[in-house]
């Protein structure tokens, strides 16, 4: 069969051990998953409420425009209907955007380690993938500028980056906004951005207003704690949008998840009540890095990379038997590294006994 070339050698993305299987391997009873960033209180009480007596049809289309969502959300973000596209995550957003804009011969610039979307997609359109460094843990802007040439279709600016959690400043991001040049199409992932209290870190989106190729990507899977449901939204210009759409499935979101999502939108208390206990969990694990003399990132989203001074997978593998998953730094581009999602404090507090548990019997700790 006449298969792209770049598919051979390819893998699937690896998600984490299913829950099931891992009580099952290690004869748990409960198993807490800090791999994923999910909100570890769920979602909304109104969205449950809603669930629980819900009866859509699923038997017929969802509206393939969402309009009844868009509404909602564009009275939210303060931007025009036309201005919004929604994906069946930002996963979705992600491919959309890749296929529409990178094919043999153009270039895309990101940096390293960040989320692994993006060169996953861009090497099956057979794009080349420009990888720059993290520089101390945050995007070296300065750096990607120079990786920049006119072969170059997309840059990717991950903020906060996945999986160090670091933020690019708003000073940053508009001296780099601004020396683009302005046919590279620029994309903001912010899928932490309800997480970031940096007053270094401003609205993005006023650079959709005033330039032509910039695009800013966020998701109801993290703080709204709506994984399952699969909604992420872009924000741009309408031109921008109205070029992307054909590239986009009809269907892209279910009846169910646009629903949910209106409800979830409507509830920003939710959100301020949860981010505030992420943002008093994290410190739990910056205590810890800081008792124990272990470098770690200054995170701004719900998730923590810090340093194990032992094999990563090691690591793993003992918080595992523990009833704990969580990521290894070495599937994360981070030897030597963990990365945790901060979880509920009684979740953080075991979390964290456990492990000093393992890193003293690992001879970490004198
Ligand atoms: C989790 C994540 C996404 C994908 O989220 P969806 O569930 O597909 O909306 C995108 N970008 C980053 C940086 C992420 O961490």
């Amino acid at each position: 069969m006449k298969w792209k070339q770049q598919l051979f050698g390819m893998k699937a993305y690896q998600p984490g051990k299913p829950i099931e299987e891992v009580k099952r391997e290690f004869g748990l009873e409960k198993i807490v998953k800090l791999a994923s960033n999910e909100n570890p209180y769920g979602y909304s009480p109104k969205v449950k409420a809603f669930l629980e007596s819900d009866h859509t049809n699923h038997a017929i289309y969802p509206d393939g425009y969402a309009q009844n969502l868009r509404t909602v959300m564009a009275n939210h973000l303060g931007v025009k209907e036309t201005q919004l596209m929604f994906g069946n995550g930002s996963d979705d957003l992600i491919a959309i955007v890749t296929r529409a804009l990178l094919y043999p011969g153009v270039n895309t610039v990101m940096a390293t380690p960040s989320f692994s979307q993006y060169s996953h997609n861009a090497e099956i359109e057979g794009a080349e993938v420009r990888q720059v460094s993290l520089k101390d843990g945050k995007h070296d802007l300065k750096a990607m500028l120079e990786a920049i040439d006119e072969n170059t279709s997309i840059v990717w600016v991950c903020n906060p980056n996945n999986p160090t959690g670091t933020i690019v400043s708003d000073d940053e991001l508009t001296n780099f906004i601004q020396k683009v040049p302005s046919d590279v199409f620029i994309v903001l992932d912010e899928a932490y951005f309800e997480y970031v209290n940096s007053p270094e870190y401003k609205d993005t989106l006023h650079f959709v207003e005033e330039y032509p190729n910039v695009l800013v990507m966020r998701t109801l899977s993290k703080a709204y704690g709506l994984a399952s449901f699969r909604v992420g939204y872009a924000i741009a210009n309408e031109d921008i949008i109205k070029k992307l759409d054909p590239v986009r499935a009809p269907f892209n979101n279910s009846i169910l998840s646009q629903k949910v999502a209106i409800i979830a939108l409507e509830d920003q208390e939710f959100i301020q009540e949860t981010t505030e206990k992420t943002a008093l969990g994290k410190k739990q694990f910056v205590a810890f890095c800081e008792k124990h003399q272990l470098n770690y990132y200054p995170s701004q989203a719900n998730f923590i990379l810090f340093e194990v001074k032992a094999d990563s997978d090691t690591v793993f593998k003992e918080m595992m038997k523990r009833g704990y998953i969580i990521r290894s730094g070495n599937a994360l581009g981070a030897p030597g590294y963990i990365r945790v999602t901060i979880g509920t404090e009684e979740q953080n507090e075991e979390f964290l006994r456990l492990l000093e548990e393992v890193l003293t019997e690992l001879g970490v700790f004198a």
